[in-house]
C-alpha cells in the first residue's frame, strides 16, 4: 500500500519512521482497526494495513466497531442499513480469520478503553472529514497518547484527500490537475486479503445478535427501513449487494451514461448508499469502469468525474471548511449576493413539516420529495433542483441550509455525507460554482426552473411514477 495513505492523527503528517519503529519496539498486544467509515471486509486500506502490521509485528489483529445510540439524528433507515450490513461484513472478517469486536456507547472512549484493556501495539482507524468524526480521532489521539499510535488511513478516496491538496479548492477545476496527475499512482489494483493472521486471537469476543441489536436501538423509528414500506423495493445493504450492484451496473447501464441527467433513463449507478457506508470501495469500482471495454470513453469518463473528481473534491471541501452545513462557508461573491437579495418577496413559504410532506405547489419538487421520503434517494439532477427551490422558498438563507441539510439526512440512505454537505451548498451557495445571472431571491447562485428540467426529461411521467409509488406505500407514505 502507498504509505501516503497513512496519516498519524497528531499532526496530519504522514505516518514517519519514527512512529513505526516505536511501535516495533513497543509491540505488546494486537494491532486494532477501529472500523466507522469503510465497512467492509474487502478492498479496505485500513484493514490491509492493520493485517500487514499485525504480521511485521507478529502479534494478533482484530477489528472493533463501536454502536453508538445517536449518530447526527440518524433514524432507523440508516442504522438498520448500516447493522444489516455490518452483521454481513462480520461473516467475511469472520471467514478471514478476523474477529470483530463490537462496543457499544461513546466510539473514542470505547475503542481508547478496549485498546488499553488488550494493551493494543496500534490503532489503526478510517480517515473521515465530518466534524464529529474530526472530534472522535482527535479525543481517541489524546486517550491513547503515550500508550500506542493511533493512525488513520484513508480507503475513502482514490487520491488519499491530504495528498490530492493541503488546501480548500476553489472549484473542480482546480483539483482535477492534481487528480489527474496522482491517479496513476493511486488507481491501481486492490491487493486480496492474506490468509488468516499467523498469530491467532485468544481473547473472549462475545457473540452479536445483530437483529436485537437493530430492534433494540433506541433512534428515530418515524423513518422506516425503506424495504420496510409496502409496494417499495429493499435496497439490499453489505459487501456482496454492492459488488452485485456495481456488476449490474456496469453490465447493463454504463454505457447509457451519457443519460445521467434524466431521472425517467435508469442510467445512474444507484451505488452512493454502498458508498456512503463504505460497503464498497469507491477504487473498486473506478478500476471496474475503467476495465469495461464495452461502454464507449465518454460514458466512462463521465462515470469517473463523479466517482472520483466530484466525491473527492467534496471531501476536500468538508476537510478543509469545517462549516461545511452553513451559510458562512460559501464564497464571499455568494454571501454578498444573497445579502442583497435578503429581503426580496419568496414566490411561497414553505416550513420544514410542509416540506417533508411534499405538500408544496411544486408537483415536481413534491415527487422529488416523494422519492426521498419513501425509498432514501433521489435522482441527482432533481437534489439540484431540489435544494435550489429551498432557498427559494425559505425566510433567509440560513433557513434554507437548516431544512435542507436536516431533510437530506433524514430520509436519504446515503445522507451526512461530504457529498450531501458539498451538493447543498453548491445548490444554495455558489460552492464551486461561479456566477450566474441575477434574480430575485437568489441573486447571481445559479438558478435551476422547472422549464429547465422539461427541456432535459419528461417531467410528467417522473411525477406520474412518483404519484404511484406514493399511492403504492399508501398512508405510510403520506404521513412523513
Ligand atoms: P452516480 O451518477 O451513479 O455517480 C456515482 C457516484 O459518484 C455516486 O454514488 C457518488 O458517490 C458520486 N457522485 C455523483 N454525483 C456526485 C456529486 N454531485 N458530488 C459528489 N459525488 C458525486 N450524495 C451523497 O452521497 N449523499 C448525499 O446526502 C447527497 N446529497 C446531495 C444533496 C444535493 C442538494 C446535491 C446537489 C447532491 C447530493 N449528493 C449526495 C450528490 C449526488 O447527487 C449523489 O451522490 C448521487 O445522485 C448518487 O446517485 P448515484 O450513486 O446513482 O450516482
Amino acid at each position: 500500500m502507498d504509505p501516503r495513505r497513512v496519516v498519524d492523527t497528531h499532526g496530519g503528517a504522514p505516518a514517519r519512521d519514527a512512529d513505526a519503529a516505536r511501535v516495533g519496539k513497543s509491540a505488546r498486544g494486537p494491532v486494532l482497526y477501529w472500523m466507522h467509515r469503510e465497512h467492509r471486509a474487502r478492498d479496505n486500506w485500513a484493514l490491509l494495513h492493520a493485517h500487514a502490521e499485525a504480521a511485521r509485528l507478529g502479534v494478533p489483529l482484530a477489528v472493533a466497531w463501536c454502536l453508538a445510540d445517536s449518530f447526527l439524528g440518524a433514524a432507523i433507515r440508516q442504522f438498520g442499513f448500516l447493522l444489516r450490513g455490518m452483521a454481513e461484513t462480520s461473516r467475511h472478517l469472520a471467514a478471514a480469520g478476523i474477529p470483530l469486536v463490537v462496543l457499544r456507547g461513546n466510539p473514542p472512549q470505547e475503542v481508547v478503553r478496549y485498546a488499553r484493556s488488550v494493551a493494543a501495539s496500534l490503532v489503526v482507524t478510517d480517515f473521515d472529514v465530518l466534524r464529529v468524526k474530526r472530534a472522535w480521532l482527535a479525543s481517541a489521539a489524546r486517550g491513547l497518547a503515550g500508550f500506542c499510535p493511533l493512525r488513520e488511513v484513508d480507503g475513502r478516496n482514490v487520491v488519499p484527500c491530504r495528498v490530492a491538496s493541503p488546501k480548500r479548492e476553489y472549484a473542480a477545476r482546480t483539483l482535477r490537475p492534481n487528480i489527474h496527475r496522482l491517479l496513476p499512482e493511486f488507481l491501481t489494483s486492490i491487493p486480496a486479503l492474506p490468509p488468516a493472521p499467523a498469530t491467532p486471537w485468544t481473547l473472549p469476543v462475545p457473540e452479536v445478535d445483530w437483529a436485537a441489536l437493530r430492534d433494540g436501538l433506541p433512534v428515530d423509528r418515524s423513518v422506516g427501513e425503506v424495504g420496510s414500506l409496502p409496494g417499495i423495493p429493499d435496497i439490499v445493504p453489505g459487501e456482496d449487494a454492492a459488488r452485485a450492484t456495481l456488476d449490474d451496473f456496469i453490465r447493463t447501464r454504463l454505457h447509457r451514461y451519457h443519460l445521467r441527467n434524466d431521472p425517467n433513463a435508469g442510467a445512474v449507478s444507484g451505488l452512493s448508499p454502498y458508498l456512503h457506508f463504505g460497503m464498497l470501495s469507491a477504487q473498486r469500482a473506478a478500476l471496474a469502469a475503467q476495465a469495461h471495454a464495452g461502454a464507449p470513453d465518454d460514458c466512462r469518463a463521465s462515470f469517473l468525474e463523479e466517482l472520483i473528481m466530484r466525491r473527492e473534491l467534496a471531501d476536500n471541501f468538508c476537510l478543509h471548511a469545517q462549516d461545511y452545513d452553513a451559510v458562512t462557508c460559501f464564497p464571499g461573491w455568494a454571501l454578498a449576493t444573497l445579502d442583497k437579495h435578503r429581503r426580496d418577496p419568496r414566490p411561497a413559504l414553505y416550513d420544514e413539516g410542509q416540506l417533508a410532506a411534499a405538500r408544496t405547489a411544486d408537483p415536481l419538487w413534491n415527487a422529488a420529495q416523494t422519492e426521498m421520503v419513501l425509498t432514501g434517494r433521489m435522482h441527482g439532477y432533481l437534489r439540484m433542483y431540489w435544494a435550489k427551490q429551498i432557498l427559494l422558498w425559505s425566510p433567509t438563507p440560513e433557513d434554507a441550509m437548516r431544512t435542507a441539510v436536516a431533510l437530506n439526512d433524514r430520509y436519504f440512505l446515503d445522507g451526512r455525507d461530504s457529498n450531501g454537505y458539498t451538493g447543498i451548498v453548491w445548490s444554495m451557495g455558489g460552492v464551486h460554482d461561479r456566477p450566474w445571472g441575477e434574480r430575485p431571491v437568489q441573486g447571481t447562485i445559479r438558478s435551476m426552473t422547472c422549464n429547465g428540467a422539461r427541456s432535459k426529461f419528461d417531467v410528467g411521467a417522473y411525477v406520474r411514477r412518483m404519484q404511484a409509488l406514493r399511492g403504492d406505500a399508501g398512508e405510510q407514505g403520506t404521513s412523513a
